[in-house]
Order: C-alpha cells, then sequence, then structure tokens
C-alpha cells in the first residue's frame, strides 16, 4: 500500500548540506498499523513530508498503491501532535470535520452522516456544535481524529499525535485510535518517540537509526489483539518487545543467545 524504496533527503547543497534520511526503505502493508520509532533529529518528520507530497525526496521515492507519489495524495489523511493548531477555533465540531469533505464533492446529507459517524465513534457525539475551546487538549485531539476518518482515507498518517496530552488521555486514545483502526480496517503510519506506545499499538515497529537516518530494525509485533493497556502492558512479551526496540534505538550489541546445557 505505502511504500519507501531507498529515500534519500538532502537539505541545502555545499557546506551547509544537511543529510537528513540516508536510506530508507521500508513498506506498510494494506490495513496494516506500522510505528516508526526514532531518536530525536532521526528525521521523521522529513519522512512524513516526503510521504504526505509536500517535499520531494533527494533521490529514492515513496509510493501509495503502486503511484509514485508527486503531490498530496487525495487518500491520505494526516493527524499532527498539535491539535490546537490543527482545528479552526471559529468553527464548531462539526464545521471542523466537515470541512475536507467539501472537497470531495460529496451531497450535504452524505457531509452530514459521515460527521455523525465519525464524531460518533470518537465518543463526540455530544459535543457536535461546541467550538474547539470548549473541549479539553484530549476532545480536541479526538476531533482531529474524527476529521481524518471523515475524509475516508486509505491511509492514515499520524506524527506523535498523542505527545501533548496527559498519561490517562493518552493510554484513553491509543485504545480509542485501536477501535477504531479495527472498525475502519485503515492503514495506519505512526509515528513516535515512545517505545512503549510503539509496542503497544503496531503490527510491526520499525526502528530509524540516528541522521542520516536508516530502517535499523524491523520488530514484529505478535501480541495478540483485540490488546488492553492492563493485560497486553503486564504480558511478558510486551516487555520482550520494548526491549528489543529499546536496544536497537539505542544501538546496544544484541546479547548472544543463551547457552542451553543439556
Ligand atoms: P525528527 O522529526 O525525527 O525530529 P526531522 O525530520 O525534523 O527529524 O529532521 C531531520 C534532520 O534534518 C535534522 O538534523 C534537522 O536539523 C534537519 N532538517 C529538518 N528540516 C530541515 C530544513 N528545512 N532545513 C535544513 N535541515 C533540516
Amino acid at each position: 500500500m505505502l511504500e519507501m524504496s531507498h529515500l534519500r533527503v538532502v537539505y541545502g547543497s555545499g557546506s551547509d548540506a544537511v543529510e537528513a534520511i540516508g536510506d530508507l526503505t521500508l513498506s506498510v502493508a494494506e490495513g496494516e498499523f506500522v510505528c516508526v520509532v526514532g531518536p530525536s533529529g532521526c528525521g521523521k518528520s522529513t519522512m512524513l513530508r516526503c510521504l504526505a507530497g509536500l517535499m520531494s525526496p533527494t533521490s529514492g521515492e515513496a509510493s501509495l498503491d503502486g503511484e509514485r507519489i508527486a503531490g498530496p495524495p487525495e487518500r491520505m489523511a494526516l493527524v499532527f501532535q498539535q491539535y490546537g493548531r490543527s482545528l479552526f477555533p471559529w468553527m464548531t465540531v462539526r464545521a471542523n470535520v466537515e470541512i475536507p469533505l467539501r472537497a470531495k464533492g460529496l451531497s450535504a446529507a452524505d457531509r452530514t452522516s459521515l460527521v455523525e459517524e465519525t464524531v460518533g465513534a470518537v465518543g463526540l457525539a455530544d459535543s457536535l456544535d461546541r467550538y474547539p475551546w470548549q473541549l479539553s487538549g484530549g476532545m480536541q485531539q479526538r476531533v482531529a481524529i474524527a476529521r481524518a476518518l471523515a475524509y475516508q482515507p486509505e491511509v492514515l498518517m499520524m506524527d506523535e499525535p498523542f505527545a501533548s496530552v496527559d498519561a490517562q488521555t493518552r493510554a484513553d486514545l491509543e485504545d480509542l485510535l485501536l477501535r477504531i483502526w479495527a472498525e475502519f480496517r485503515v492503514t495506519v503510519l505512526f509515528v513516535t518517540h515512545d517505545v512503549d506506545e510503539s509496542v503497544y499499538l503496531g503490527d510491526r515497529v520499525a526502528v530509524l537509526s540516528k541522521s542520516p537516518s536508516r530502517v535499523s530494525q524491523e520488530v514484529v509485533v505478535d501480541l495478540p489483539r483485540p490488546r488492553d493497556q492492563l493485560t497486553t502492558k503486564a504480558d511478558p512479551l510486551f516487555s520482550d518487545l520494548r526491549t528489543r526496540v529499546l536496544r536497537s534505538i539505542r544501538q546496544e550489541p544484541r546479547s548472544p543467545a543463551p547457552l542451553i546445557e543439556r
């Protein structure tokens, strides 16, 4: 569905050149939930800019459904960390969620039912006619998620979407996201620097190395679904996986395989 092949991005030129991404190859299958983690400054935002068609890579390519991404793809929606800046304060929740649908040429009745369905799915049916400033940070981020879903994207890209909310709200939003991912069967690429979050949510975690980045390791998360904050995080496999991801981020050598004595 989503493919990055030998993506390389250099900002500037000559002695000011910064190689943000070295050689990034990663693919995300239809319906898959892939998390990307890596240290700050490793090129995660740059990667998303290429995927969203907001910039062209210096070399290599990004493609969606086999088509090279040359501009913002219609079938993709983005959710950013800064929910406060992504909603229009003078518009109600209903109007905020409806905006991108206007460009799709849907009838007013179809737009209304999509808005009500997705705002209901994020648990905010009672707040349809409220304004963003009347909502908590977590609720505003749920509106941003509803807006992305109402657009009916094939791919949902999320850039540290829960980094600015408190821990309890974050856990609630993670669970909400897993529920709607299962319900809407959308393909998700989720960027975070939180290792626990990446293991809790993903089918797979791609670890990026320091800039100029490349995928230093891909960890398959074979934790059963549906997941929940208590049981999943208490599963010994969860701690094994988070240790593997952390080790890969720190680039520590892996411990040798244990000796089995007979
Ligand atoms: P992350 O999102 O992982 O923190 P970024 O993609 O923002 O990483 O940045 C990767 C590298 O590219 C960093 O070294 C950063 O300083 C550099 N960089 C990002 N944007 C620009 C830009 N517009 N011009 C020059 N260098 C940039």
